[in-house]
């Protein structure tokens, strides 16, 4: 891993029932990072089996500002990393490595996009769409956030709110929960509707591993080219790497 790098707890504030927005100030330079990136955490806890638990979680805000960065942390029932990012207190130091991640927008073909997030996978949305990299695209954008209810993460109006003049359109639609066997049929159906008018150029999936891959394969039978397709799971990843 690279050099531990690390960051100022300046604001917490609480989103919703589980959700915490987090405000972190480097106390020297810059992050360094492009929209739609992800930072590293070392949350220093051991798990069992001795690994420390490192945790990855996308940087939301917009990449103009490289001084401070914002995170939101769901909590996922006991797991320690989601906790321990729930339990920092303003002023505390977090150590964390990166800039990591290919989910940006430098290199993807002009035209329209898709930017279809699942769950929590809307905070790299945001901070796609938010990134200098994003704002040619703006008028041919379309995002969807597939998502089980108002209160199971950011509230609807903030992402709304970042997302002003950024999109063409933006689009909520509820998804049954993690569970329910309907879920993937429910997210095809989703996307089938987002394309209907226009193929995108481009798509950007994030959030649940196990819609994100199916969604990529429903875009390439529709006529997409693989490589044009970004994916970025935070869970359920068939190819999983990064959690410890
Ligand atoms: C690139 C990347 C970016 C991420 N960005 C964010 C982010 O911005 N905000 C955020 O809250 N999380 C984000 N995550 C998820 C985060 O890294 C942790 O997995 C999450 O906080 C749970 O960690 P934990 O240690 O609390 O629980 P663990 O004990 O590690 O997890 C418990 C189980 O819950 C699963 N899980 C994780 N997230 C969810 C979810 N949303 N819904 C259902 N199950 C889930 C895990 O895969 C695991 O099986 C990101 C993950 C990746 C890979």
């Amino acid at each position: 891993m690279a050099e531990p790098r690390v960051a100022q707890l300046v604001k917490a504030l609480p989103l919703g029932p589980e959700t915490r927005l987090l405000t972190f100030a480097l106390p020297e330079g810059e992050i360094g990072f492009a929209g739609g990136q992800y930072i590293i955490v070392n949350t220093r806890i051991e798990l069992p089996g001795g690994k420390l638990a490192k945790r990855a979680y996308s940087i939301l805000s917009g990449d103009a500002e490289q001084k401070q960065f914002q995170i939101a942390v769901r909590r996922i029932g006991s797991g320690p990393g989601s906790n321990f990012m729930h339990g920092i207190a303003e002023g505390a130091e977090l150590e964390f490595s990166g800039p990591w991640g290919k989910f940006v927008a430098n290199g993807a073909p002009v035209g329209p996009r898709l930017v279809f997030a699942t769950d929590t996978g809307i905070t790299a949305g945001l901070g796609l769409l938010q990134g200098h990299g994003s704002r040619t695209l703006a008028d041919v954008t379309t995002a969807v956030w597939f998502i089980e209810s108002d209160s199971y993460f950011l509230p609807p109006g903030f992402a709304r709110e970042s997302l002003l003049g950024l999109v063409r359109e933006f689009r909520i639609a509820a998804a049954p929960r993690t569970t329910d066997s309907t879920r993937i049929a429910s997210a095809i159906a989703v996307l089938d509707d987002s394309v209907a008018s226009t193929l995108p150029s481009s798509a950007f999936l994030a959030g649940d591993g196990a819609l994100i891959h199916p969604l990529r394969e429903r875009l390439v039978a529709a006529g997409m080219k693989r490589e044009t397709i970004r994916l970025e799971a935070f869970f359920n990843n068939p190819e999983r790497r990064v959690q410890s």
